[in-house]
């Protein structure tokens, strides 16, 4: 008999218009070997951790077997790849239902790497180990440090080989997400649809995200997809994060981080910086991201402007207004993160030149991003080439100045700087060590100690100091890679 591990699911997405997705079960695999399992995750989706890691389990996980009540389906969605639109869809990935936890929430349950799918165009609907391990460790990550973000309930390994540059070990890896809704799926809907299916989208979208919505309910949604991500982008840019494939399909309407590809953490301070090795121009650099923000929330509102207004141009009016809001909502929140980050808590007009000061000085300097705050919090300013120069001294003096014009004592600011201010980032050369230790040794034990560092990572604890170290200065950039 089958243990239960709590499965409940429902397929609210499987009662959508039909044109939205293809209904299909995922493709069984050779000889599927659990890896790595969220045990608190899994407690919080109210299933049984033990009762996942058993045969039967680990069946679901790797696709070998569906949940009972599960209708699994690939969505279909369009996008803008680096500005081009394309027809698009889950090419390897299969939604295999909602999971509706103990308190009523409902969970998008997703397998990335189970197989062909109708959109898989070339693709061959598998997945790597490695690609998925640092999915996992990089998406946990970004949850204990805040930031809305899909999570990873699971990795299997499939016993089969994919084949890329070379020939690598496949693996299944579970997805976990408010949903998966893109602005790529209303593209989708927007260009290939009918009216009513765009209205129906829509209207669940609201049920699903934005259940408060008020008599304007289409340009409801539209501001508060706005006002998400203008929360998530300011939070990726206090952090230092770098999603490396904005792309309009790898936006959730539900503000979570999505895609897991070619995203990696900035060291040194420079809003140029870039990883991806397909991104040429820098469109999806650190610097740039606000930016492509507003433009991917532009093709949202273009695909919503029938549902705005019956007439076109009070439409195109209304939408232009309230794209306009991003820029000021976004700024709000990055100079509010900003002056945590920096223990202030009051506002004053100057506070924007002393930011703008220091990250000026950091990017000549080339000071690494997350150190610089982290010793501005515990004052220890010995070890950088940047604490030594006569113009941070000087700015240096004027921070000093500001908080003691503020009327919260030291300890406060200190408080409030050290829970802004992440000891441990998931640095490019520690992931690899770790995907390495996996991949090559079968070692989980690198990535298992990494992920437990990594789960306060405001903790600032001994263990920690470890993993502060930058990257050894290197004369080949580090680049990562989509789709593998
Ligand atoms: P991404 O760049 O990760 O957002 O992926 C873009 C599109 O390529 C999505 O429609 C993916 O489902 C699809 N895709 C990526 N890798 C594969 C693969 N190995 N097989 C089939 N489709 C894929
Ligand atoms: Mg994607
Ligand atoms: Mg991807």
């Amino acid at each position: 008999t089958v243990i239960d591990a709590g499965w409940n699911i429902d397929n609210s997405y499987a009662r959508l218009p039909k044109s939205l997705f293809s209904s299909l079960s995922p493709n069984p695999v050779r000889s599927p070997k659990l890896v790595i399992v969220n045990e608190s995750l899994a407690t919080s989706l109210g299933l049984d951790p033990q009762a996942l890691q058993s045969s039967a389990g680990v069946a679901v996980l790797a696709g070998n077997q569906i949940p009972d009540g599960a209708e699994p389906l690939a969505q279909a969605y369009a996008g803008h790849q680096f500005g081009h639109f394309t027809m698009l869809g889950d090419g390897r990935a299969l939604l295999i239902g909602e999971q509706i936890t103990p308190q009523g929430e409902r969970f998008d349950i997703q397998l990335k790497g189970s197989g062909r799918t109708p959109y898989s165009r070339q693709g061959d609907g598998r997945a790597a180990l490695g690609p998925m391990l640092r999915e996992y460790l990089i998406s946990e990550a970004m949850h204990t440090l805040g930031i809305p973000t899909t999570r990873s309930l699971a990795v299997v390994t499939t016993g089969e080989s994919v084949i890329r540059e070379t020939e690598l070990p496949g693996a299944v890896l579970t997805r976990v997400a408010a949903s998966h809704l893109r602005v790529g799926t209303f593209q989708y809907i927007a260009k290939w649809g009918a009216l009513d299916e765009l209205r129906i989208l829509a209207d669940y979208t609201l049920k699903r995200h934005f259940p408060e919505a008020d008599e304007n309910r289409y340009l409801f949604l539209l501001q508060q997809v706005i006002k998400r991500q203008a929360v998530l982008i300011a939070k990726w840019q206090l952090v230092g994060f770098i999603h490396g494939v904005m792309n309009t399909d790898n936006m959730a309407l539900s503000g979570e981080t999505i895609d897991y590809g070619p995203c990696a953490f900035m060291d040194v301070y420079d809003p140029a910086t870039v990883f991806s090795s397909i991104d040429i121009r820098g469109r999806y650099s650190y610097g740039n991201q606000p930016r492509i923000a507003v433009w991917n929330l532009a093709r949202f509102a273009e695909t919503l402007l029938p549902l705005l207004h019956t007439d076109a141009d009070e439409a195109v009016k209304l939408a232009k207004d309230t794209l306009s809001d991003f820029a000021e909502l976004y700024d709000r929140y990055w100079l509010n993160g900003m002056r945590a980050k920096l223990g202030l808590f009051n506002e004053e007009p100057q506070d924007r030149s002393l930011i703008e000061d220091l990250l000026s000085m950091m990017e000549r300097h080339r000071a690494d991003y997350t150190n610089t705050f982290r010793a501005l919090t515990f004052d220890e300013l010995e070890d950088m080439v940047l604490f030594d120069t006569p113009e941070f001294v000087k700015w240096y003096e004027r921070w000093q100045e500001r908080l003691e014009r503020q009327q919260e004592p030291k300890d406060a600011s200190h408080e409030l700087m050290r829970n802004s201010n992440p000891a441990v980032i998931p640095r490019n050369h520690r992931v690899e060590e770790a995907l390495e230790a996996a991949v090559e040794q079968g070692d989980y034990r690198v990535m298992e100690r990494f992920l437990d560092v990594l789960s306060n990572p405001y903790a600032h604890s001994p263990e920690q100091e470890d993993y502060t170290t930058p990257p050894a200065p290197s004369t080949t950039p580090y680049r990562t890679f989509c789709g593998t």
